[in-house]
């Protein structure tokens, strides 16, 4: 089945509103007439409304970093789905390894803040993936088995086929250490085949795995070319343009 690439910008907590307002003009010059990859950035919650306006009418996305698993009421220092919708968000991301390490953030609540993003129409980009340790200590399918199964607990497939996963080996994440090819592909059949026995084939088939951890423009091709990797989740190469948009022409 074919899955149409999505490369994502996970812009973390970076760029005020005129240099955010400088890299969206440029993506928007570049990659408008971009449509064999789905691109989306996702900024700190404050620049959001900055963006949605100068991404109108755009085929570039945009979407947030969280999202509240709540709809409304007492949960300080939270922005639910409602509120990134009416904003025009398309994408939440969720359970972000630095949200993991420095917040806290369980397989459960992973699960529920991305079931809150379904709610509002938003894709959750539900993220996994290993620490160094793990992954040395021959851990790496069981680590990423188990978060992969609490992120979805409780889900039907049709729910499952909304989602994004992003396959993101935590020594990979702002280091430069990529995963080669062949370490990151065998990670993604090892979802898929657990996808098809948590839903069906079908399902497992249509949902799209992007793989994060020091994607640049010069190894984004090589990445990409592997059967079970359908795009990127990218962090330092997405906040300039002179690095995300070759990353997103990488064919
Ligand atoms: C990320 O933040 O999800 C990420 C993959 O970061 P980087 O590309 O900088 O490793």
């Amino acid at each position: 089945m074919a899955r149409l690439p999505v490369i994502v910008g996970n812009w973390k907590m970076n760029l005020t509103r005129s240099a955010a307002a400088d890299l969206v003009q440029q993506l928007r010059t570049e990659l408008d007439a971009v449509r064999d990859v789905e691109v989306g950035v996702c900024p700190v919650f404050t620049v959001i409304p900055l963006v949605a306006p100068l991404l109108a009418g755009s085929a570039i996305r945009f979407g947030a970093q969280n999202v509240a698993w709540a709809d409304s009421g007492a949960f300080t220092g939270e922005v639910s789905g409602e509120m990134l919708r009416e904003l025009g968000c398309s994408y939440a991301i969720v359970g972000h390894s630095e949200r993991r390490q420095h917040f806290g953030e369980t397989d459960e609540r992973v699960n529920a803040r991305a079931k809150a993003a379904l709610r509002w129409d938003l894709t959750p980009i539900v993220c996994v993936g290993e620490t160094l340790k793990q992954r040395e200590a021959d851990e790496t399918m069981t680590v990423v088995t188990a978060q992969v199964q609490g992120c979805f607990a409780g889900w039907t497939a049709a729910e499952a086929r909304r989602a994004i996963i992003a396959y993101e080996p935590v020594w990979a994440i702002g280091t430069g250490k990529v995963a080669t090819p062949a370490q990151a592909q065998e990670v993604h059949a090892v979802i898929r085949a657990l996808l098809t026995r948590l839903f069906d084939a079908g399902t497992a088939q249509s949902i799209r795995i992007q793989y994060g951890g020091s994607v640049k423009p010069d190894n984004v091709e090589e990445l990409m070319a592997q059967p079970d990797i359908d795009g990127a989740l990218v962090g330092g190469a997405s906040l300039k343009a002179k690095d995300f948009v070759p990353l997103v022409k990488f064919k």
